[in-house]
């Protein structure tokens, strides 16, 4: 049977990440995809933001690896020309209740070791954004946006260049374990299966991350790793706006999400979204009557809209992990030798803010790798 050293799972941006980091000191490296090219899932589906870190909880993997990452993705776009704007962000208090918690996130920021970051008045936010309305900020300069499809194309590329093997169209069906190795069964589009073996596996599968960990024997009810799907669905602004706003405005979190936000495109065209939802099967469309909702959020601090300038445009899904009924706040990243898999690399619940950390999480696997399974 064929082996191979290295096996990921999964082409979005964090197995690409991935990949990409581990083709510089690794030979023998395949990436599956069950797509028929990379990110058409999640990682093609959100907003394009490099965030810089404000919200996540100290110490969590969330902060270290968004912060890092930000500086990463930042030098990747400069030395490899991928499109990006570093185009800064305002979070918004628009009643006097929510200042107290734009003052919380400037005061996590800085614990996180977030730079660039500045509370900013009504009257600053006015001359910065004349047509945003807002009682007091936090302006975070280090935010910004990328072409995440260029940026996926990139590491593809240059991974491949580097001896990386992608297998599209490649879906894994079965793995198996014999204490020493894996067996990998993989099944393409026409329905034919293949099998070989592998001593790495890292998953990075998104949405069916936990079926992956289901299949190499862990009970991911007992371990507290199914994922359940959030939806967040985005509406266009008419491009009469277009040009408008400047800077990426939010407004305060919430547990879920980080609110309906307006989204700045490179070309400078406006969305606002994501919204937040459970749903029970994976699937794309807009709900067009969620438009009154997208309307009265987006007006608090837009109020230059009307209604007829939101359209339905495009949704993603977070894959959310629940830690006893309550959202789990960090990436769950683990080697999961103490459940009988040397070798074996969860990545579950890679959600926001995945695109702009994947290149910080790539290096955290990469010494996993070297500390503990090579
Ligand atoms: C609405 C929304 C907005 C977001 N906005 C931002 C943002 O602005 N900034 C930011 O940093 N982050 C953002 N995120 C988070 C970010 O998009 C994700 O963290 C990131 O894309 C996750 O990448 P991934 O590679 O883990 O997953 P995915 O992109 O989902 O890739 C997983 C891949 O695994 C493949 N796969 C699954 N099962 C199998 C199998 N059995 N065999 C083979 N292949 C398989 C899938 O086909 C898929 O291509 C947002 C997320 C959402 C939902």
């Amino acid at each position: 049977m064929d082996k191979v050293k290295i096996t990921i799972i999964g082409a979005g941006c964090v197995g690409l990440a991935i990949a990409h980091e581990l083709s510089f000191e690794h030979d023998d490296i395949i990436v599956l995809e069950k797509w028929d090219s990379f990110g058409r899932d999640t990682s093609s589906r959100n907003s394009e933001v490099i965030h810089a870190g404000i919200y996540y909880n100290f110490n969590s993997l969330k902060a270290k690896l968004c912060v890092e990452g930000n500086k990463l993705i930042y030098e990747m776009c400069k030395k490899k020309n991928i499109p990006y704007k570093n185009c800064g962000k305002i979070i918004l208090a628009t009643e006097l209740s929510e200042t107290d918690n734009v003052e919380e996130l400037f005061k996590n920021a800085k614990k996180n070791n977030c730079s660039g970051l500045e509370l900013i008045s009504s009257k600053k936010i006015n001359e910065m954004e004349p047509e945003i309305k807002g009682i007091s900020g936090l302006f975070s300069k280090t935010t910004g946006i990328i072409d995440t499809h260029k940026f996926m194309k990139a590491m593809e590329i240059e991974s491949e260049q580097n001896g990386v093997t992608f297998s599209y169209s490649s879906e894994v069906v079965n793995i198996d374990h014999n204490g020493e190795e894996y067996e990998i069964l993989i099944k393409d589009s026409d329905g034919k299966k293949f099998s070989f073996l592998t001593e790495i596996v890292i998953n990075c599968a998104g949405l069916y991350a936990d079926k992956i960990a289901s299949l190499a024997g862990i009970d991911i009810i007992k371990e507290d790793l199914r994922i359940d799907y959030y939806k967040g669905e985005y509406f266009s602004i008419s491009n009469r706006h277009k040009g408008k706003i400047k800077r990426l405005i939010y407004p305060v979190p919430t547990p879920l999400s980080l609110g309906l936000h307006a989204v700045i495109m490179l070309d400078g065209s406006l969305k606002v979204g994501p919204n937040a939802f459970q749903i029970d099967t994976i699937n794309y469309d807009v709900d067009e009557t969620h438009r009154n909702e997208f309307f009265n959020e987006s007006t608090k601090y837009m109020p230059f809209i009307e209604e007829a300038d939101l359209q339905p445009d495009m949704s993603g899904i977070r894959p959310k992990l629940f830690y006893k009924n309550t959202p789990y706040q960090d990436f769950y990243i683990s080697h999961e030798k103490t459940k009988g898999l040397k070798g074996f690399i969860n990545l579950i619940g890679i959600e926001s803010p995945g695109l702009t950390a994947s290149p910080a999480i790539a290096k955290y696997v990469k010494q996993t790798i070297k500390d503990e399974c090579l």
